[in-house]
């Protein structure tokens, strides 16, 4: 019977998401939803020291906004729980033990400072220490100390740790459902710590048992834990769990925009975009970070955009909602190399998703952030504003900034503007331009256009001459939309009254 799948995203505490980490999150969440499968959070908060509060709660949050369904697990229940790592410490010495029982692992008595002493060492004679097949039995271990000592030690209470007894010179051949066939030779591998002396798991002993009893088909993930890789699968063989054992995905980096190396959370702020899906303010020092929503993404562009670092179905689309890409996703189609992130292309989703958008959901928005400057207007008027302007934005913020002028008369005008477009027949032509305005009723785009048009037509003056010092006084500058529906939003008795500023200062 074909195995039900049951991917995890299964994040640290130790900080806001990064959107590597959404991406993850992501990636496994379209998995999921494309096999009809689980999709479960699981919090790995064994490392206390790297514990940072309102963490947890900021990646339930992000997923959320991103809108991607927990089925299962911190914050949703489920059946395999407790779903926090903290919570199942009591398990895991069990199976530490049940790995000392069969010879995999033991017990090693050695102080920081022996360690150290050994690293040193090494290091004076230009080598890496590595606590393995090579050196383990001049170590302070199990492997080496008599039944009784160890046991006296034990007794004693002197501190220790269990340690993966990493097989010597073994060829690993691993398969990566990314990257095809994987190589790793256990000589150049370490005997890593799986059980701490402070009664806590670490994150490979407690990250594969969970994988286990959780049923987890497909550990989908970044590459970062790639070197992980061997030993988690010599843990499901040491355990009897390799009939049961995931499938396993390492997923590319984030490049950084320009440069050498993984996208870090000083290239966002180095560069004014952001890399968190929420601002975030680091508990330890009050540093607030940027984050996608409160720049003005919308969480559909935002999750578009990434699906896309890293992947795509094989043709140029590029523009998925996210039941397309519940449907469409693959890991087949998941590249090897890393993607570079491009900020400007972030901007560009939004934009495709703005233009999108009804202008009645548009303009509640822009309401909001006119409210913020002060400033009311009708709802039609805003829905108005949307349909004229969001063809040039990005962000509502950018229809806000944009149209700011319709509701505050300009107070100067740019010089390079006024330079090229204000002549010396300029005043004489607005003057009549006025006295023509003043008779158009009503007062409609459609029915103002016609009349100055016509008026320009049949005296040859040439509509450059009158259009663009008009918009000069009306808007400030030679920016904006059509200038008929400039005059419409404004009204007449505004339109004349800029006019005759512009003619009095200019
Ligand atoms: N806790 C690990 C992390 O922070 C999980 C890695 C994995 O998915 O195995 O990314």
């Amino acid at each position: 019977m074909e195995r039900k799948v049951r991917v995890r995203f299964a994040p640290s505490p130790t900080g806001a998401l990064h959107v590597g980490g959404v991406r993850t999150a992501l990636f496994n969440y379209l998995f999921a939803r494309r096999h009809g499968g689980d999709f479960l959070l699981r919090i790995e908060d064994t490392d206390q020291t790297r514990y940072v509060s309102g963490a947890e709660e900021y990646i339930i949050n992000s997923l959320k906004w991103c809108g991607l369904h927990i089925d299962e697990g911190v914050g949703s229940g489920g059946t395999y729980g407790p779903y926090r790592q903290s919570e199942r410490k009591a398990l895991y010495k069990t199976y530490a033990l049940q790995l000392v029982e069969s010879g995999n692992a033991y017990y090693a008595f050695d102080t920081p400072e022996e360690l150290d002493a050994c690293r040193d060492a090494c290091e004076g004679r230009k080598e890496t220490f590595i606590y393995n097949a090579l050196s383990r039995h001049n170590l302070k271990n199990s492997l080496h100390l008599s039944q009784g000592e160890t046991e006296k030690a034990l007794q004693s209470g002197f501190p220790y740790v269990i340690r993966f007894k990493m097989p010597e010179n073994e060829e690993l051949v691993l398969r990566d459902l990314i990257r095809g066939e994987v190589r790793f030779n256990t000589s150049l591998l370490d005997d890593k710590v799986l059980f701490k002396s402070d009664g806590m798991p670490t994150y490979h002993l407690a990250n594969v048992v969970d994988d286990y009893l959780m049923q987890i088909s497909h550990v989908i993930r970044g590459e970062e834990w790639l070197p992980s890789l061997p030993l988690h699968v010599l843990l499901y063989r040491s355990f009897g769990w390799e009939n049961v054992m995931p499938a396993f995905a390492h997923l590319p980096l984030i490049l950084k925009p320009v440069g050498n190396g993984k996208l870090s959370k000083r290239d966002g702020n180095s560069m004014g975009f952001p890399v968190f899906p929420l601002q975030w303010t680091d508990p330890a020092t009050n540093e607030v970070w940027h984050g996608y929503r409160e720049d003005g993404y919308f969480p559909e562009a935002f999750i578009n955009m990434l699906a896309l670092l890293g992947w795509n179905d094989g043709t140029d689309k590029e523009i998925f909602s996210l039941p397309e890409l519940c449907e469409a996703f693959s890991l087949e189609r998941v590249h090897k190399a890393g993607s570079r992130f491009d900020p400007e292309k972030a901007k560009w989703f939004n934009h495709k998703y703005l233009i999108e958008k009804s202008d009645a959901e548009l303009a509640l928005l822009l309401d909001r952030q006119l409210q913020e400057k002060g400033i009311r207007a009708a709802a039609g008027v805003l829905e108005r504003i949307c349909c004229l302007f969001k063809e040039r934005a990005n962000f509502v913020s950018d229809i806000c900034n944009d149209c700011l002028f319709l509701f505050r008369a300009p107070e100067s005008y740019e010089e390079k503007d006024v330079k090229k477009h204000w002549k010396e027949g300029s005043p004489a032509l607005l003057k009549e331009l006025y006295a023509r305005l003043e008779q158009v009723a009503p007062f409609t785009a459609a029915h103002t256009e016609e009349v100055i048009s016509a008026w320009i037509t049949s005296g040859e003056i040439g509509f450059g001459k009158v259009m663009n010092p008009f918009r000069i006084a009306l808007v400030g500058t030679s920016k904006g939309p059509h200038l008929f529906d400039i005059t419409e939003l404004l009204g007449k008795e505004e339109t004349l009254k800029r006019l005759k500023k512009a003619l009095d200062t200019l």
